[in-house]
């Protein structure tokens, strides 16, 4: 459980995000840090639009 502030303070989620921004979001977030595992709500998405999308954490 690590976090990565540098990438935090370089990405941060849009103030109303859209479904499509949450997913990149989410994406780009597990590839450069794991400070908090991905809801499976939002795995759920993922799968629907990427499908083959392999997340352990
Ligand atoms: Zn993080």
């Amino acid at each position: 459980m690590k976090i990565n502030k540098e990438w935090h303070r370089a990405n941060r989620m849009p103030k109303n995000p859209t479904t499509d921004d949450r997913i990149n979001w989410h994406i780009e977030h597990a590839k450069n840090c794991s400070c908090r595992k991905m809801s499976k709500k939002i795995l759920e998405i993922i799968r629907e639009k990427h499908p083959g999308y392999k997340n352990d954490g």
